[in-house]
C-alpha cells in the first residue's frame, strides 16, 4: 500500500464491496481496509438473502428507493455475471381478517413506492398457489427472490480489483485525522501500526459504523448516529411434503415495524429456514436460544399448520444495525456526506440494516454521486 489514496473504504460487507466496484478505475487509488481475515463475515453472510422489492418503507425513504433501484440491478448482474439468484415471489398472508386492511395499506406503499407489481389475492387464489399455507387473504409481490449473496460479494470483488483497487485484510481502522488533503487513517495490521493520508473516506463498517463516525470526532448521540443490535435467530425447517411451499412466505407484519415477522424462505438449494425474529441485545452475540423454538413454531404454524414442533432445529443468527430504539420510530439509512459537521469528503454509511442487501448496487451508485465532485 503507498502513502497515499484517492478513496479508502471501511469495511468489505456487500456495501463496501459494492462501493468498491463502482468507484474503482485507473489512475484511481482505492483501498478497501477490513479488520477480519476475509470478506462479507459479519452481517452480510448472516441474512437470508432475500431481493427485497421495496414494500415496506415509508414512501420517499432511501430504503424504499434504494431497495426498488437494487432490485432492478440484481435482476440484471445475476444472468450476466452468473451470480446464483431466484425470482420466486413472495407472499404476505394474512390470517385473520384483522389484517385484511393492513395487506390493502400494504399494497398502496409497496406501489406508491415502485413495486408495481404487487396483486392481492383471496384466500382460493392463495389455495391454488400455496396449498399448504393458510390464510384469509394475502399480497403477492412476484419481483421477490433470493440471490447467493457471497457470489454477489465475489462479483464485486473481482469489478473493484479489475479497476485497481486494492483489498487489505486483518488492517482494522484505529485512528482518523482531519488533515489538509483529506483525512489520516490509522490501521493495525499484523506489522502494527501505520497511517495514510486519503482524499475521500467511506465508513461502510456495518455493526461498527456509529463507532467509526465517533473516531472521526463525530458526537454520534448529537447525530443521531448511535446503533442498537437487533438480533435475528433462526430456525432450519425439515423439509416434508405436507409442509412444502414454493414461495416466500411472511405474516403480515407487526406493527412496531421493528422487523418484518418471522418468515419462511429458502436458500438457492432448496433449504427452508424460519425466521428471523428481533430482539434487542446489549452486545455482539450469534448463538441461538433452543428456548425460542415455542415462539418460531407458534408463528409459523399460523401459515403453515401442518408442521411439528420437531421440525425445527436452531440454525445460525444475524444482527442488525439498526438506529430505530426500541419500540422507537422507524429510521431510514444514514448514507450522507459530512460537510456539514466539518469533515467534507468523508461519507457515513450508519443504519444499513435490511434491505441492504437488495440495495447494495442502488446504494454504491449513490455514494458515486456524493464523491465525485472530489475525485
Ligand atoms: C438477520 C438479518 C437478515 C437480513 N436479511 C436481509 C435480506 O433478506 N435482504 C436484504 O436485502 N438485506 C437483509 N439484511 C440486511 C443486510 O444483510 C445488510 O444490510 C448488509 O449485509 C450490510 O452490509 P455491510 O457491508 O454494511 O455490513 P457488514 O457485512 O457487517 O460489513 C461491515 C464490515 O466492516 C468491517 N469493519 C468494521 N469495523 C472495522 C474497522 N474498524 N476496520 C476495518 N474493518 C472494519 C467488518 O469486519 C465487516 O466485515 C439482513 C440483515 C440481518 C441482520
Amino acid at each position: 500500500m503507498s502513502d497515499r489514496a484517492d478513496v479508502t473504504i471501511i469495511g468489505a460487507g456487500v456495501i463496501g464491496l459494492a462501493i468498491a466496484a463502482q468507484v474503482a478505475r485507473a489512475n484511481r487509488q482505492v483501498y478497501v481496509l477490513e479488520k477480519n481475515q476475509s470478506f462479507g463475515l459479519e452481517t452480510s453472510s448472516r441474512q437470508s438473502g432475500v431481493i427485497h422489492a421495496g414494500i415496506y418503507y415509508p414512501q420517499g425513504s432511501l430504503k424504499a428507493r434504494l431497495s426498488v433501484a437494487g432490485n432492478r440491478s440484481l435482476y440484471e448482474l445475476c444472468p450476466r455475471y452468473d451470480i446464483g439468484c431466484k425470482r420466486l415471489g413472495k407472499l404476505i398472508v394474512a390470517t385473520e381478517d384483522e389484517e385484511r386492511d393492513e395487506l390493502e395499506a400494504l399494497l398502496e406503499r409497496g406501489k406508491s413506492n415502485g413495486a408495481e407489481d404487487l396483486k392481492l389475492l383471496s384466500r382460493r387464489e392463495l389455495k391454488a398457489l400455496e396449498p399448504n399455507v393458510e390464510g384469509v387473504a394475502a399480497m403477492l409481490s412476484p419481483s421477490s427472490g433470493i440471490i447467493d449473496s457471497h457470489a454477489l460479494m465475489q462479483y464485486f470483488i473481482a469489478k473493484a480489483v479489475e479497476g485497481g483497487a486494492q483489498i487489505a485484510y486483518q488492517s482494522q481502522v484505529v485512528g482518523i485525522e482531519k488533515a489538509a488533503e483529506g483525512y489520516e487513517v490509522e490501521v493495525e495490521d499484523g506489522e502494527g501500526r501505520s497511517s495514510f493520508i486519503t482524499r475521500v473516506l467511506i465508513n461502510s463498517a456495518g455493526l461498527y459504523s456509529d463507532k467509526i463516525a465517533e473516531l472521526a470526532g463525530i458526537d454520534i448521540d448529537g447525530a443521531g448516529y448511535r446503533l442498537h443490535y437487533g438480533k435475528g435467530d433462526y430456525f432450519s425447517l425439515k423439509r416434508r411434503p405436507s409442509t412444502r411451499v414454493s414461495r416466500l412466505i411472511y405474516p403480515v407484519p407487526p406493527s412496531d415495524i421493528a422487523g418484518v415477522g418471522i418468515h419462511i424462505t429458502f436458500d438457492l438449494e432448496g433449504r427452508v429456514r424460519l425466521g428471523p425474529d428481533v430482539e434487542y441485545v446489549d452486545s455482539l452475540y450469534y448463538t441461538v436460544d433452543r428456548r425460542e423454538q415455542k415462539l418460531f413454531y407458534e408463528s409459523v404454524r399460523r401459515l403453515l399448520p401442518a408442521i411439528a414442533y420437531d421440525d425445527l432445529e436452531p440454525e445460525m443468527a444475524g444482527i442488525r444495525p439498526k438506529l430505530q430504539e426500541p419500540g422507537g420510530e422507524f429510521r431510514d439509512f444514514v448514507i450522507r456526506e459530512e460537510s456539514d459537521k466539518g469533515l467534507p469528503a468523508f461519507i457515513n454509511l450508519i443504519g444499513i440494516e435490511s434491505p441492504g442487501l437488495t440495495a447494495a448496487p442502488a446504494i454504491a451508485e449513490y455514494v458515486g454521486g456524493l464523491i465525485g465532485k472530489y475525485l
